[in-house]
């Protein structure tokens, strides 16, 4: 196995070090290196308006849709560099990565010309209206439904989970469009805007008092017919194309969030002596493991998609990745409350302050339930076996469709749903 990328990818590698080099705040690179809150929310604001003007956001898009038409190896590269400057590539995570990529392939020439300029420019902030709460995991059993009146769908039903909605402009979301066709078939995927009369969005208040996410509720809310992506009924195709596009990304970039963090977790074992406990050292060990195996991993799944592999064993890198990172922090972070000791048991995080742990930069806690980050990311992790589709679906995935296992027990129809990946977050 050879690891090293081709000479042209280390060409393109020094090309968009000197762009970061030029455009990055002077002193960036240096160790310690630390802006003033106000000088930090400025250089925020700007840098997607920069990263626009390089080409950079979506790089891997053609030319006439405003990305740069970069190869996928080249797409690989920039990300890398990015994350290694530690600055952001992206203007919005549910438009750059999920449904810009879906319009690229499904859209219409006139949805490609209207809705992907204004992702890379970060224009229009997207919302991901899938799940709802009898349709998670079998998310084929959806009900929320859209009939057409003249030139518009008319929406009705309700979302659940929904990250981000309460600050988006748009939702793609699921509907029923042919109630009496079998499940999979009488879906259709729409591009609604949110800010009318018939939709109203409940933020779901966490224990520490922040929402992320909110139920969305559509009570004849209207969408314009030419709206609907891949074709009437055809929705379910197109969803899981979206759900594709969520775990093909960062292949060779995710687990050096992971390499950062463990880092950390190793410091704070060093500073207070839990690096002399032999379990403490035997877990840290593991840790140190699982993210090599993931970088190895990470390499597998670009070399595939560089070399357009089809096996089933290919087919179901996503599932068996995430299943993998997603216990992989689970148990790190067990591991890391066990480190703080007595510290890990109380809420010390400090409200006034934007503190940070490597791998995840700074955050600030709530008054009301002063989590430190790393008390967050122990609280955030036990929701990753869920979002993006469950541990226990993704297994079936990996059972079914590599391992030859036999079939769920359930009826037919329900079969492909249990088998298909189940929604993202
Ligand atoms: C942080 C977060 C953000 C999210 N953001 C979004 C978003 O933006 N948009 C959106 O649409 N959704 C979002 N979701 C919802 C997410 O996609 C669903 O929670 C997820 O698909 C699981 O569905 P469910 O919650 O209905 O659980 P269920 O499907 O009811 O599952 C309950 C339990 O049963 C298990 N189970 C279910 N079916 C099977 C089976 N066939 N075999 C074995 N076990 C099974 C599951 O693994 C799980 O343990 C988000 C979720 C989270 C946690």
């Amino acid at each position: 196995m050879d690891l090293n990328y081709p000479p042209e990818a280390e060409a393109f590698r020094a090309e968009i070090r000197s762009w970061l080099e030029e455009h990055l705040p002077d002193g960036w690179f240096d160790e310690g290196f630390e802006m003033a809150p106000e000088a930090k929310a400025e250089f925020q604001k700007q840098w997607t308006t920069t990263l626009f003007e390089g080409g950079w956001i979506c790089a891997t898009w053609p030319k006439e849709y405003g990305g740069k038409g970069l190869s996928t190896m080249e797409g690989v590269v920039l990300a890398e560099e990015f994350h290694r400057a530690g600055s952001p590539l992206r203007a919005d995570f549910f438009g750059d990565t999920l449904v810009g990529p879906t319009i690229l392939q499904w859209g219409t020439e006139e949805q490609k010309q209207f809705f992907l300029p204004k992702i890379l420019s970060g224009q229009i902030a997207w919302c991901q209206g899938f799940s709802e709460p009898d349709a998670g995991s079998d998310l084929a059993s959806l009900s929320t439904k859209a009939e057409l009146d003249g030139d518009e769908w008319v929406i009705n039903g309700q979302k659940i989970w929904t990250t981000q909605g309460f600050v988006a402009d748009y939702i793609f979301i699921l509907c029923r469009t042919d109630p009496g066709a079998s499940k999979h078939k009488g879906i259709s995927y729409l591009l609604c805007p949110m800010d009318q009369p018939g939709i109203e969005v409940r933020p779901i208040e966490q224990v520490d008092g922040s929402a992320e996410f909110a139920e969305v509720f559509f009570t004849d809310a209207r969408c314009p017919k030419e709206n609907v992506v891949g074709g009437v009924n055809n929705g379910w195709k197109v969803a899981m194309t979206t759900l594709g596009f969520e775990r093909g990304t960062s292949a060779t970039t995710g687990y050096r969030r992971f390499e950062k963090e463990l880092n950390h977790v190793l410091e704070l074992a060093r500073a207070n002596g839990k690096i002399d406990d032999p379990l403490v050292r035997q877990d840290l060990a593991r840790a140190y493991s699982g993210v090599q195996l993931m970088r190895i991993a990470g390499l597998r799944s670009l070399s595939a998609i560089v070399q357009a592999k089809k096996d089933p064993s290919v087919a179901v890198l996503g599932a068996t990745n995430k299943m993998f990172w997603s216990e992989y922090h689970q148990r790190v972070m067990n591991l890391a409350i066990d480190i703080l000791g007595a510290d890990g048991q109380i809420l010390t995080g400090d409200p006034e302050a934007e503190e940070s742990v490597p791998g995840y930069g700074a955050r600030q806690t709530s008054e009301r339930y002063p989590a430190s980050v790393l008390q967050s990311s122990f609280f955030f992790s036990r929701s990753e076996t869920i979002w993006g589709g469950t541990s226990q679906i993704q297994r079936n995935i990996v059972g079914e469709r590599v391992l030859g296992l036999p079939k769920e027990p359930v009826a037919a129809d329900q079969r492909s749903a249990a088998k298909a990946t189940a929604p993202a977050g």
